[in-house]
């Protein structure tokens, strides 16, 4: 059995800010955007958040919901910072250490350099030194995978510590709703819905073929989920957001023939690139440089991440026809594929970086 963590710290940028500046505490307190424009907030006090005020909500729509909201402008390079002091953290008790944000990472824990049979005291000890280090709370998850630790971490915050012992996945996992499900966004979570399959014990209850028809390859991974079975490991040196490669030719290219044939080569790379590594993309983006140097970019994003060689490239090839490449002599292409995930849709929580779960 795995002793897997998912470290979490709380409202990450908006408790930096409030551990800086003194007239910041107790107040709701909203990192992001201007409100006067199309900005959007990147993390939320949880002061804030009692007004309804989430992450990747407009800004404007959070200053309507809160009016006494402070806004602040993040500082990127003091939560590196502080980034850098927790994952030091991380790793001095395990290499197995896989980042999904600047504030949150699963860990391996099964073995730990604290020689620690009992992972929740590891989580304690690790939840210890990030306050002496840091003066902020985390909140942490311990169970046998990652789809657990997650789920647990979020049970409750802020600083909290919970633990999915084997005897009590199915309490925890049994009434949750299908969008707490790694790989369900928001869309799918509405389809299932609308099939009356609104938790994990509905999951279970319906045949595979009958989820087939409502969420297609998905189906299987939801029923192991819905079980509380996840076998992926924590992957220390997960890739990057996105992957891709572009070429600058030497001569010109001049013929549609030979744009399609580059670009189709290029979106081949980068699916095999994601079939190296397991995952799956939502969106493949092409690039055009003409030879004036003038340079678009055109991107398609799929409902569900792929890692299909020929769907990624017919996506590549129909934005040729987004561009005036044939018509105008092209100097460089480029094709990459972005919104990585492990599973066949990627999660919300992708673009929600505080997290998503109703309970966080
Ligand atoms: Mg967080």
């Amino acid at each position: 059995m795995r002793k897997i963590l998912h470290v979490d710290m709380d409202a990450f940028y908006a408790s930096v800010e409030q551990r800086d500046n003194p007239a910041l505490r107790g107040r709701p307190v909203a990192v992001g955007g201007d409100p006067h424009g199309r900005g959007v907030v990147a993390a939320a006090s949880y002061e804030a958040r009692r007004f309804g005020v989430r992450s990747a909500i407009p800004m404007s729509r959070a200053v309507r919901l809160c009016p006494g909201l402070i806004i602040v402008r993040p500082d990127f390079l003091k939560y590196r910072a502080v980034s850098q002091q927790v994952f030091a953290i991380f790793r001095s008790v395990t290499p197995l250490v896989e980042p999904l944000s600047l504030d949150e990472a699963y860990l391996d824990v099964t073995t730990n350099a604290w020689a620690e049979p009992l992972a929740v005291k590891v989580a304690r000890r690790i939840k210890a030194e990030i306050c002496a280090a840091t003066s902020l709370t985390a909140s942490a998850g311990v169970a046998p995978n990652k789809f657990l630790a997650k789920i647990a971490s979020g049970w409750q915050k802020p600083d909290g510590l919970t633990v999915i012992a084997p005897a009590r996945i199915e309490a925890f996992i049994r009434d949750l709703p299908v969008d707490a499900l790694w790989g369900v966004g928001p869309k799918t979570a509405a389809r299932l819905r609308a099939h009356g399959i609104e938790t994990l014990a509905d999951v279970r209850a319906r045949p595979l073929d009958d989820l087939r028809g409502v969420v297609g390859s998905l189906a299987a991974w939801l029923v192991d989920l819905a079980h509380g079975r996840d076998e992926r490991p924590v992957e220390p040196n997960r890739p990057s957001k996105s992957s891709g490669s572009e070429c600058t030719y030497a001569h010109d290219l001049t013929s549609m023939s030979d744009v399609r044939r580059e670009v189709g080569e290029m979106a081949r790379d980068a699916a095999a690139w994601l079939q190296r590594r397991q995952i799956h993309a939502r969106t493949v983006v092409l690039k055009v440089r003409y030879s004036d140097f003038t340079t678009v970019t055109r991107s398609h994003s799929l409902r569900l991440a792929t890692r299909d060689a020929d769907e990624i490239a017919t996506r590549a090839l129909a934005l040729i026809d987004r561009t005036e490449a044939g018509r105008r002599p092209v100097r460089l292409l480029g094709v990459s594929v972005h919104n990585l995930s492990d599973t066949p849709e990627s999660p919300a929580a992708a673009s929600e970086p505080e997290g998503r779960l109703p309970f966080d």
